[in-house]
C-alpha cells in the first residue's frame, strides 16, 4: 500500500496521511497538527525522516493537545491532497490550528533547522499563537501568578502542583506541562524569575528549578539530578497519586472473567526474579513451542540454538541447569532433520527419570506480575530472560557476540506468539543488529531496542497502568546513567549504563523469592 511505501510506518508515533484520513485529522480537529509532506523519492525527506522520528517520539506525550502527522506526495492516491494544499517542494512542515477550517492551507514553517530541539520550541511558538479556540486538552502555557496561586487548589482539583521557575526564555516549563498532560492528579505551572512574590516566597536561588507546592502554601524543592525537561518530567510522572489518565475502563472488567485470581506477590520493583525466569521457561517450552507440531528446517535450527543457549547461559539452579543440558545434547544429537513436538515433550518431562534434572511446572509470576491478568507476564519475562542471557553471555566470555541475540531473533521469528511484535522486532534487528561488534554491544543492543520498544508502547492499551512504560532505568535506578547534552537535551551516559545493566542482570543479583 501506499503508506508501506512511504517513510513512515503505524509504529512511529506519527499519523500516515491518506485521501480517506486527511479531513477528519486537519479540519475542526481538537488538537493542533503538525504535517510533513514529502515525496519518498526525495533525498532531503530521507535524510530528514529520522529527525522526524525522533520529534514524534520526544513529544508523544503531547499528542492531545498537538500530533505529527505525515503524508507521502509521490504515492498516487494522495497527490490531490498535496495539490490542494499548495505543496510546491519537499519535505514541507505546516501547523494546522485546533479547530483549522477546511479552506485553512495551514502555516508552513519556513527555513526550519533539522533538529529535534528547534522543532520542538517552534511548534510550541505555534502552539501558543492559537488566537481563539485553544485545544481543549492543551494546559496553560502562559506564566502563572502568585494571584494565581493562592487560588489554585480552590479552582483546581488535583493534589501535586508543580512550579517550574525559569526565565523568560526558557522552554523547560512548558515543555515539561505537555509532557504531563496525558496524567491525572498534577498540575504544571511554569514561574518566570521576575515574579518576585513567589521567587522570595519559596526562596528560589536556581533557574530552571521545581517545586512542589501544596494547599496551603507548604512547598519542597522537587529532588533531580540535572535540572532538565527529561528529569522533571520522569519524576513528576511517577508522584504517588499520578497516574496516566483515560484509559477505557469497561476493557479491564472484560479481562476479569475467566480467572482465578492469584494473591500478589509483593516485590522489589528493581530486581530481577528466578521465579519470572523459569516461569518463561515453563511457558516457552511447554506452551509456546507447543504450538508447532514438528520441527524442521529453519525451526529446528531456531529451536537447537534457542536451548543450546539456554543450556550455555542460564544462571539456574541445579536442577533446571540438568535439565536444559539433558535436552540440548538430545536435540544436538538429532540427525534426522526433523522432530516432533511430542518427542520434544518426551524428553523435557521424562528427563524427571534422571535424577535431580527438572523444570517446575506452571507460572508463578514476581517481578512480571500485572495489575490485571491480561498485562505483562509472559512477554515481560521473555524480555527479561534475554537481558539475563546476554549478560551471562558477556560475562562468562562467550565467543560469538551474536550468539545470544540471533538466538533471540530466531526464537521470535518463529515462536514467538505476538506476531506484530515478531514483526517490529525483525524490523529493528534489521536496521541495527549489524552494529553489534563485541559481547557488550550486544547487552547495550538490546536495552536500547528494549527502549525503543518502551517508547512506542507508551499510552498503549498493552501497558499496565500500574506499570507505565519508561525510558529505562529511570534516574531512582540510575542516577549516573543519565545526563543532559550542552544544549540540555537528555543523554544517556552509556559508560554507565553498561555497568549497570551487568551487575542488574547477573546471576548474583538474582532473587530466589517463591520459587517451590
Ligand atoms: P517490559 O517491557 O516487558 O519489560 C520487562 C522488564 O524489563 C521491566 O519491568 C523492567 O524491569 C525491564 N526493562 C524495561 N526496559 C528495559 C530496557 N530498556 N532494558 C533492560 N530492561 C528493561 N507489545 C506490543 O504491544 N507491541 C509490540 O510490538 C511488542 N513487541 C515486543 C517484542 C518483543 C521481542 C517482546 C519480548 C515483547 C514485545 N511486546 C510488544 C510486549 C511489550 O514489550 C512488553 O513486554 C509488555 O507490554 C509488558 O510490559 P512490562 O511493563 O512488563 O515491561
Amino acid at each position: 500500500s501506499a503508506a508501506e511505501a512511504g517513510l513512515y510506518t503505524a509504529s512511529d508515533q506519527i499519523l500516515l496521511l491518506s485521501p480517506g484520513n486527511v479531513e477528519a485529522a486537519l479540519i475542526n480537529s481538537t488538537a493542533a497538527m503538525v504535517v510533513e509532506f514529502y515525496a519518498s523519492w526525495c533525498g532531503h525527506c530521507i535524510a530528514f525522516s529520522p529527525v522526524y522520528k525522533s520529534l514524534a517520539r520526544d513529544i508523544k506525550e503531547w499528542k492531545p493537545a498537538v500530533n505529527l502527522a505525515a503524508i507521502d506526495c509521490a504515492a498516487e492516491d494522495n497527490r490531490k491532497v498535496c495539490t490542494n494544499y499548495r505543496i510546491r517542494g519537499y519535505p514541507t512542515i505546516k501547523f494546522f490550528h485546533a479547530y483549522s477550517k477546511a479552506d485553512s492551507a495551514g502555516l508552513a514553517f519556513k527555513d526550519f533547522s533539522r533538529d529535534v530541539r528547534s522543532l520542538r520550541h517552534k511548534i510550541m511558538d505555534k502552539l501558543e499563537s492559537h488566537v481563539e479556540a485553544w485545544p481543549p486538552a492543551c494546559p496553560p502555557l502562559e506564566p502563572t501568578s502568585q494571584a494565581e496561586i493562592d487560588i489554585f487548589f480552590e479552582t483546581n482539583n488535583v493534589q501535586n502542583l508543580a512550579l517550574i521557575f525559569e526565565d523568560a526564555k526558557s522552554y523547560i516549563g512548558r515543555e515539561v506541562t505537555l509532557d504531563l498532560l496525558q496524567f491525572e492528579n498534577v498540575a504544571v505551572r511554569r514561574v518566570l524569575n521576575t515574579e518576585a512574590g513567589l521567587v522570595t516566597k519559596l526562596g528560589v536561588t536556581e533557574f530552571p528549578s521545581c517545586y512542589l507546592y501544596y494547599p496551603g502554601g507548604n512547598f519542597t524543592r522537587l529532588p533531580v539530578n540535572i535540572e532538565a525537561r527529561t528529569f522533571y518530567s520522569y519524576a513528576l510522572q511517577r508522584l504517588p497519586g499520578v497516574v496516566r489518565s483515560g484509559r477505557p475502563p469497561s476493557f479491564t472488567t472484560f479481562f476479569h472473567i475467566n480467572t482465578t485470581e492469584e494473591p500478589w506477590r509483593p516485590f522489589n520493583k528493581s530486581r530481577v526474579y528466578m521465579s519470572d525466569l523459569e516461569s518463561t521457561l515453563h511457558y516457552s517450552l511447554r506452551v509456546e513451542l507447543a504450538a508447532q507440531p514438528v520441527f524442521k528446517g529453519e525451526a529446528l535450527r531456531s529451536l537447537k540454538k534457542y536451548i543450546s543457549v539456554l543450556a550455555k547461559y542460564f544462571p539456574g539452579r541445579p536442577v533446571v541447569m540438568n535439565l536444559l543440558k539433558t535436552v540440548n545434547s538430545w536435540l544436538q544429537n538429532e540427525t534426522s532433520g526433523q522432530i516432533s513436538y511430542e518427542a520434544f515433550k518426551d524428553i523435557l518431562e521424562n528427563s524427571a527419570q534422571i535424577p535431580n534434572a527438572a523444570l517446575p511446572e506452571g507460572v508463578r509470576w514476581v517481578g512480571c506480575q500485572g495489575s490485571q491478568p491480561h498485562f505483562r507476564r509472559y512477554p515481560c519475562g521473555v524480555w527479561m530472560l534475554f537481558h539475563v542471557l546476554t549478560v551471562q553471555a558477556n560475562s562468562t566470555g562467550g565467543s560469538d557476540p551474536l550468539e545470544v541475540l540471533s538466538a533471540m531473533r530466531n526464537y521470535v521469528q518463529n515462536f514467538f506468539g505476538c506476531r506484530p511484535c515478531a514483526e517490529h522486532f525483525e524490523n529493528m534487528v534489521m536496521e541495527s543488529l549489524m552494529e553489534v561488534n563485541s559481547l557488550s554491544s550486544a547487552v547495550l543492543w538490546l536495552w536500547s531496542r528494549h527502549n525503543r520498544v518502551n517508547n512506542r508502547l507508551t499510552g498503549a492499551l498493552s501497558e499496565d497502568p500500574k506499570f507505565p512504560k519508561i525510558q529505562w532505568p529511570s534516574p531512582e535506578m540510575c542516577s549516573a546513567c543519565h545526563t543532559v547534552k550542552e544544549n540540555g537535551e537528555h543523554r544517556w551516559n552509556r559508560e554507565q549504563v553498561l555497568p549497570f545493566l551487568l551487575s542488574y542482570f547477573s546471576s548474583s543479583s538474582i532473587l530466589t523469592d517463591y520459587l517451590e
